[in-house]
């Protein structure tokens, strides 16, 4: 018995019969001199390798039969310089030829993702590639995210984008809107968000990459290669090193402005299971089955992938650990994690955590569907606890500040809706552990699951569903522009003075608007784009939301990263009026040059007048303004002592005169 043999855990062997490969040379291993060829598929009789000069059509230049080698895998050396070649594997299993399939750890493919390609990455690098490192990160409480779709970010001629739709869109800086606005990635520095989150990059299946000149929109939650970047981002889908080099561009581009990248990974499902590389290589073994045979679909998407079985968390890992390392990605946003269970996401954090500590990991603490993995295994919100190094949505903010998911209509806190405060609270505090919560009221936890506030995701909207404008013109029916505009800024100016980690939907800064869609997953630009027109247009949202990200990174009271200290700092007021919540935040917590910080959020269609504890207070919030040093706006320049009136549909922050 060899060593490899001996890592064998009795659950693979019990439960899916075939040996694990342990080695680190899956897919490709390339060299001028020579290529060799690695693929795990322990049921094949046999392996049939081809290798093409061009990544669709073109010629057969080699048909080859692979051999079969240790723990079920199967190899092949090519001497000589094989570079920029395509290739794919063929088994035969039970007497059964199987469909033709890339490499499922193929790091290039040509267009379409149909082929893997035989890359030399040093030779994808851009120049200067070697010398900008990940911007400084000192702490996950200093982060707020952005979530943009790479189509959306430029598409719109009023981004005034050369590389309209593409990954290059994010390397060009000094561009403006027709009304002077800066747009792009001269945008993003101007509103200071920190992380940049993009929906799906891999490859997917559901954009035909060879017809890119006609309409095409798709989020891409339909993965095809992970390992390899989308092709209709890139400039050239059909050579292979295009898109990894524009990727990389793109990359390097953000992390030059400070600003760093998180990939939306769907590891959980397939765009076509029976169709792709992994189930043509080891059929039933990389998805969850049904007893009858059929997939098992807690995904909602026809199928669900293994995460527990030893060879498919060895690919997640080895997958994530390649994103982070090859193309410097800084985070990973997993889609459906309750699907992944809880020891597999473990060991990602530890994995890439021993890479880079400050690379950020979060996920949907759900699934879509019911699922043969145990409750007790899967990585959902309630058993956040249990994950260490890896946070969760807080859908609980969510919904109490702009109303449920599933009904349109259905009002949130910030549109009047009575009986959320203590959902809000639960929000303030980050889902932790707080004395003054009475967690039975909370919309959808009855306790706190957040071990700490960064291991929770605050956030009120995002890709999915309705966007935040038009929650409001569904919800907020009585009110007139400006109420509306009011709670453009009310929603995220709850957001931004919570705890946890923020996350903003690209666009709300603008007044973003779907036309009412919510699952806009393959609608046209026409409803997913950012429109930078707005940015002229809506100019004082944009700079509330700029004011407002500003005053989160200059005071760390708001980003506190213990829930001890949360729990010492920040008390909440008794205020027995419907729709108000108030909080102190005190003794310069989490050092804030700030002693003390009173915040409101009035959800009332009129002002509020609530007490004030004992002594001078500055406003330095409202839903005019934020002014750190003290309101300039009429009313709202005078000392406030005894009580202070909270207008409409806002929030108020005020702080002891002595700290201004
Ligand atoms: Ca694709």
């Amino acid at each position: 018995m060899n060593l490899v043999s001996c890592q064998l855990s009795s659950k693979e062997e019990l439960t899916e019969g075939y040996p694990a490969y342990h080695g680190s040379d899956l897919g490709v291993t390339y060299t001028p001199q020579k290529t060799t060829f690695r693929v795990w598929a322990p049921p094949a009789e046999s392996i049939t390798l081809r290798i093409f000069d061009q990544g669709h059509e073109g010629n057969i230049l080699e048909t080859l039969e692979m051999k079969e080698d240790v723990q079920g895998t199967w190899i092949l050396e090519l001497e000589g310089d094989w570079k920029n070649r395509y290739y794919t594997y063929q088994a035969t299993i039970d007497g059964k030829l199987m469909l033709e399939v890339p490499d499922p750890y193929a790091k290039a493919v040509g267009v379409n993702g149909d082929r893997g390609m035989i890359v030399d990455l040093t030779s994808t690098n851009p120049s200067g590639w070697e010398t900008v490192d990940r911007p400084e990160l000192e702490s996950f409480a200093d982060m707020v995210i952005w979530e943009i779709h790479v189509r959306d970010f430029s598409i719109h001629p009023s981004s005034g984008i050369e590389n309209q739709g593409k990954y290059l869109a994010f390397t060009e800086t000094g561009t403006r809107s027709p009304e002077g606005e800066k747009t792009g990635i001269d945008h993003l520095v101007e509103l200071g968000i920190t992380h940049v989150h993009l929906l799906p990059v891999f490859d997917y299946a559901s954009v035909d990459e060879t017809r890119l000149d006609e309409p095409q929109f798709n989020w891409g939650y339909d993965p095809k290669n992970y390992n390899t970047p989308e092709g209709s981002y890139a400039t050239d889908p059909y050579d292979g090193n295009v898109r990894i080099r524009e990727f990389k561009q793109m990359v390097q581009s953000l992390h030059n402005q400070g600003i760093r990248v998180i990939m939306d990974v769907v590891y959980n499902h397939m765009y076509d299971a029976s169709a792709f590389a992994f189930e043509n290589l080891v059929p039933g073994y990389y998805f969850r089955m049904n007893p009858d045979g059929t997939f098992s679909d807690g995904a909602g998407c026809g199928n669900e992938t293994a995460s527990d079985h030893t060879m498919m968390r060895k690919f997640m890992i080895e997958s994530l650990k390649y994103w982070a390392q090859e193309y410097r990605i800084d985070g990973f946003r997993f889609d459906l994690m309750g699907l992944h269970d809880i020891e597999t996401m473990n060991l990602i954090a530890e994995e890439l955590h021993a890479i880079d500590p400050t690379i950020f990991l979060y996920g949907e603490g759900w699934t879509a569907g019911d699922t043969p993995l145990p409750e007790e295994d899967r990585a959902v919100k309630a058993h956040a606890s249990q994950l260490k190094g890896v946070a969760v949505f807080s859908d609980d903010i969510r919904d109490a500040i702009r109303g449920p998911w599933w009904e349109s209509e259905a009002p949130g806190f910030m549109a009047g809706q009575k009986g959320l405060e203590e959902s809000i609270k639960f929000g303030v505090v980050a889902s932790t552990k707080h004395p003054q919560i009475n967690y039975p009221k909370v919309n959808y936890s009855d306790a706190p699951y957040a071990d700490n506030p960064l291991q929770t995701i605050t956030y009120v909207t995002c890709h999915d569903n309705p966007c935040l404008w038009d929650k409001i013109l569904d919800t907020c029916t009585d009110c007139n522009r400006d109420n509306k505009m009011d709670l453009q800024k009310f929603a995220n100016a709850i957001v931004l003075t919570s705890q946890g980690v923020p996350l903003l939907h690209a666009g709300e800064e603008l007044v973003r608007t779907k036309y009412g869609e919510h699952n806009s997953y393959n609608l046209p630009d026409s409803i997913n784009q950012l429109v930078w027109h707005n940015k002229y247009s809506y100019r004082d949202i944009f700079d509330y939301y700029r004011d407002l990200i500003s005053l989160r990174k200059n005071h760390p009271a708001f980003r506190m990263s213990t829930t001890e200290m949360v729990q010492q700092h920040l008390k909440f007021f008794e205020i027995n009026k419907p729709l108000v919540v108030g909080f102190h935040i005190g003794d310069n917590a989490n050092n804030d040059r700030w002693k003390d910080i009173l915040v409101f959020y009035n959800a009332n269609a009129k002002d509020v007048t609530v007490d004030l504890p004992e002594g001078n207070w500055v406003i330095v919030a409202t839903k005019y303004s934020i002014e750190e040093t003290g309101s300039t706006v009429d009313g709202y320049n005078e000392l406030q002592t005894g009580s202070t009136t909270i207008p409409d549909r806002s929030i108020m922050i005020l702080v002891d005169r002595a700290s201004i």
